[in-house]
């Protein structure tokens, strides 16, 4: 075992619902193994201005149950430079750190790798984003949330959509990656499907539209990823109206309101393991990896594995899409 005095733990990047819990697991795993816990603010912003505090179990009461990060995240620019990277080792080792843990997307873990080859600041990585675009875990923090909060959305959406000819495009967050588009598509019952994985022209998403029009359908919902490469919603919804004047055609971007709200059981529960996996890692003497649960399993990867390779769509899960929107 190795021997830790002091770990910080600090929220980074976007924020995602489970956050809260994955703080309160790694303060209450450190408190339980003998480790003091400092908490700090505004995640590499609050180390390079030194806004940290020692904390106990009762500062990360009544929090699980949360959205956002009581910590507050930042983006801190200064961090992404050698200076910036130098003050926040000189606060961390005044503050008398062994280890930090950085709960985050892939550039809060690059930041974190950069840290520790730096400066020998051992740092254990936490997926912690609605987007599931990190490698070496099947679900991210804040993941299931979002999903949720999607399809209550587009079910709202539905109902109007189905009173009307209307045609929905619902632009949905996820970056370059699909997982959100695809798994609340299926769950909403969308009649299309655009993420950035499947390379789909406008051409070939005009006649499925038209094919679904033949097969009786009034009304549409098309769920499309932000990343989507087909010019995007606004100019989908233009190329519709052009050729299909028959629909009226609707735009919603769903927006930061797939970021908030309370996170679900699943992500609450996958939060505190995380938590508690990342300071068993410190304490085994594990550093510069993340921790994911995979099958059920927790593992490590090492960071620069986990920022540099992704997670790939489930084919079949595509193909599912394709047979239940006939
Ligand atoms: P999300 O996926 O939700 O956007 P993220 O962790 O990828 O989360 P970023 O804004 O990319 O969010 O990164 C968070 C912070 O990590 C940055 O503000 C910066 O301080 C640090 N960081 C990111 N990239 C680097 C880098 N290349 N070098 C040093 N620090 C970095």
């Amino acid at each position: 075992m190795t021997e830790l005095k002091r770990v910080g733990v600090l929220t980074s990047g976007g924020d995602a619902p489970g956050m809260n819990a994955a703080i309160r697991a790694t303060v209450r795993a450190c408190i339980y193994y003998g480790i003091v816990p400092v908490v700090i603010q505004e995640g590499y912003k609050g180390l390079i201005e030194n806004n940290m505090e020692v904390a106990d179990a009762r500062t990360v009461a009544n929090i699980i149950n949360l959205g956002g990060t009581f910590l507050k995240s930042a983006r801190s620019a200064e961090f992404r430079t050698k200076e910036g990277r130098l003050k926040a080792f000189e606060n961390a080792r005044a503050a008398e750190l062994d280890a930090i843990v950085v709960i985050g997307g892939d550039g809060s873990f690059t930041g974190a790798m950069l840290f520790e080859e730096e400066h020998g600041m051992r740092c254990v990585g936490v997926p912690g984003t609605i987007d599931n675009d990190i490698y070496g875990t099947d679900h991210t923090i804040g993941y299931d949330t979002a999903l949720n909060t999607v399809v209550e959305a587009i079910d709202k959406i539905r109902d109007t959509a189905t009173s009307h000819n209307r045609l929905f495009f619902i632009e949905v967050m996820g970056r370059d990656a699909g997982f959100i588009a695809l798994n609340t598509g299926i769950a909403s019952g969308a009649e299309d499907i655009l993420i950035p994985e499947q390379e789909k022209s406008v051409d070939q998403f005009m006649e499925s539209l038209q094919k679904s029009g033949r097969a009786g359908k009034t009304s549409s919902i098309i769920v499309v990823a932000e990343g989507d490469r087909c010019g995007g919603v606004f100019e989908l919804s233009r190329a519709v109206e052009e050729k299909f004047p028959e629909y009226e055609v609707k735009v919603t971007v769903l927006g930061h309101i797939q970021r908030g709200g309370k996170p679900s059981c699943s992500d609450r529960v996958l939060a505190s393991r995380l938590g508690v996996a990342a300071v068993e890692a410190l304490r085994n003497g594990d550093s510069g990896i993340m921790v994911g649960i995979r099958d059920q399993q927790v593992v490590k990867t090492p960071l620069e594995r986990a920022i540099s390779k992704h997670n790939q769509i489930d084919s079949h899960l595509m193909k599912v899409a394709q047979i239940v929107s006939v």
